[in-house]
């Protein structure tokens, strides 16, 4: 095995610089741990960024991975499969009625939700509503989509097409709607955005205009798929019903797959030949979401993670009491969110260096997702942690 200096040479070397890695070099994870190459163990309570619904390597992943990838582990679209056919049904029965397409990420399942926001317009609407403070991915629509300039800027000019209005504000949407606008795009629970929650009333307030103007719904939950927010999908705790979702992150547990959603009404829009994906939806990457989707069924996870959740609320809510600089403590299920008047990232870096992962977002935000399996002990000892780091604050 390479060193750990040498991993770092080589990055530094050869790797372009988009991202900002800190801590150690990682060489095995298990549950909600992770070991790196000097041998010490760290508690991860933020495992892939929102990946690792199930913990790193999950025994029934693992296993599905060794025994799909000896029997076959890509076949093209063109081509029939079973486990592909089988996770499609198996999403549609646990969703709404809808049909599924595959692919292999967030943004890439955004981009296809909006070229069926194009189709839906039929060249005399085009115009999508976003939020402010969302965040819907990297590539070129899903940047242009995401409500924070920060991402854009570079890049101008992005994607035209998208308008902003403000979570919770039913006015703002109605403000930025015209006669060209197609559809809303939003997460129910922002993530990167700082984990600001849609209410009820919102999200019903908005269903209702979407229906009323003959626009469509799409919600994005990439992040908060999966049980993640005590529900398997984050819709559910709203009472509505979308009429696309996104998904990605959770559906693999780690293995790369994103799929779109699709309301029965919208499906007969799309022809062969309008959308396709070389790897979306593999032998391999369709029989591990299946095994995650069975795992969340057999452990129970949505329900874990809402106790886990309140539990682990319940302690961020002590801690606020404890040091004033915790502005709010805010979140759903296993997405939890400390708003801070000092910057995160120092602080978490600190953390880590107590060996404990957690999350800077929004500057101020730190965020705090673990595996849905996480223990007590587990939420117990990173919360211990991050007390004795906020004590230096
Ligand atoms: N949508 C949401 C809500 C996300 O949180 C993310 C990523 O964090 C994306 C889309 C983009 O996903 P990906 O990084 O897989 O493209």
């Amino acid at each position: 095995m390479m060193s750990c200096a040498k991993v770092k040479k080589y990055y530094q070397n050869y790797s372009l610089y988009t991202y900002n890695r800190v801590g150690p070099v990682f060489v095995r994870g298990k549950g909600s741990w992770l070991w790196d190459c000097a041998g010490k163990k760290y508690l991860d309570l933020f495992p892939g960024w929102g990946v690792g619904v199930l913990g790193h390597c999950h025994p029934a992943v693992v296993k599905t991975i060794g025994e799909q990838s000896r029997r076959l582990i890509h076949l093209p679209n063109n081509l029939f499969f079973e486990q592909q056919a089988v996770l499609a049904e198996q999403i549609v029965k646990n969703s709404f009625p809808s049909r599924v397409f595959f692919s292999n990420s967030g943004a890439e399942s955004v981009e296809g939700a909006l070229k069926i926001t194009r189709l839906f317009g039929a060249g005399k609407r085009y115009k999508v509503i976003t939020m402010r403070d969302s965040f819907h991915g990297r590539t070129f629509a899903a940047m242009s989509a995401t409500g924070q300039a920060k991402y854009r800027k570079p890049f101008k000019p992005v994607v035209p097409g998208f308008s902003e209005a403000r979570l919770n504000d039913i006015r703002s949407v109605r403000r930025v709607t015209d006669n060209k606008t197609v559809a809303v795009m939003l997460e129910l629970v922002q993530g990167e955005g700082g984990v600001n929650i849609a209410g009820k009333d919102f999200i019903v307030a908005l269903s209702a205009w979407c229906r009323k103007n003959g626009m469509l719904l799409i919600v994005d939950e990439v992040q908060t798929g999966m049980g993640r927010t005590g529900k398997l999908f984050a819709y559910e705790h709203y009472g509505i019903t979308p009429d696309i979702m996104v998904l990605s992150k959770g559906l693999g547990a780690g293995f790369p797959i994103g799929a779109i959603v699709v309301g029965r009404h919208l499906c007969d829009l799309v022809k062969p030949g309008l959308h396709a994906s070389t790897f979306g939806g593999s032998p391999l990457a369709t029989a591990v979401s299946k095994t995650v989707f069975d795992t969340i069924k057999k452990e129970r996870l949505p329900a874990a993670a809402a106790k886990s959740g309140a539990y682990l609320r319940a302690c961020l809510m002590r801690l606020r009491d404890k040091f004033a600089f915790i502005r709010e403590v805010r979140g759903m299920g296993l997405m939890q969110g400390m708003e801070l008047d000092v910057k995160t990232f120092p602080l978490f870096l600190k953390i880590m260096e107590n060996r404990v992962i957690v999350n800077s977002t929004h500057d101020y935000v730190m965020r705090i997702m673990p595996a849905l399996n996480v223990s007590r002990e587990e939420i117990d000892r990173g919360l211990k942690i991050i007390e004795k780091v906020f004590k230096g604050v």
